[in-house]
């Protein structure tokens, strides 16, 4: 199972937010407009699996 990596949080309210960047020509916050948008790290929810 992978896990998408388009993980943004808005600057203004700071709720997650998903981007997909292919789809979605412009960085925008759904929930307030804002358009400053801070990139998650790729690493948060990463699991490794323990052999
Ligand atoms: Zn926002």
């Amino acid at each position: 199972m992978e896990r998408k990596d388009y993980g943004y949080k808005c600057l203004n309210c700071g709720k997650p937010v998903e981007i997909d960047l292919q789809k979605a020509k412009k960085i925008i916050c759904p929930y307030c407009g804002y358009r400053i948008l801070e990139k998650r790290r790729p690493s948060i929810g990463r699991k490794v699996k323990a052999k």
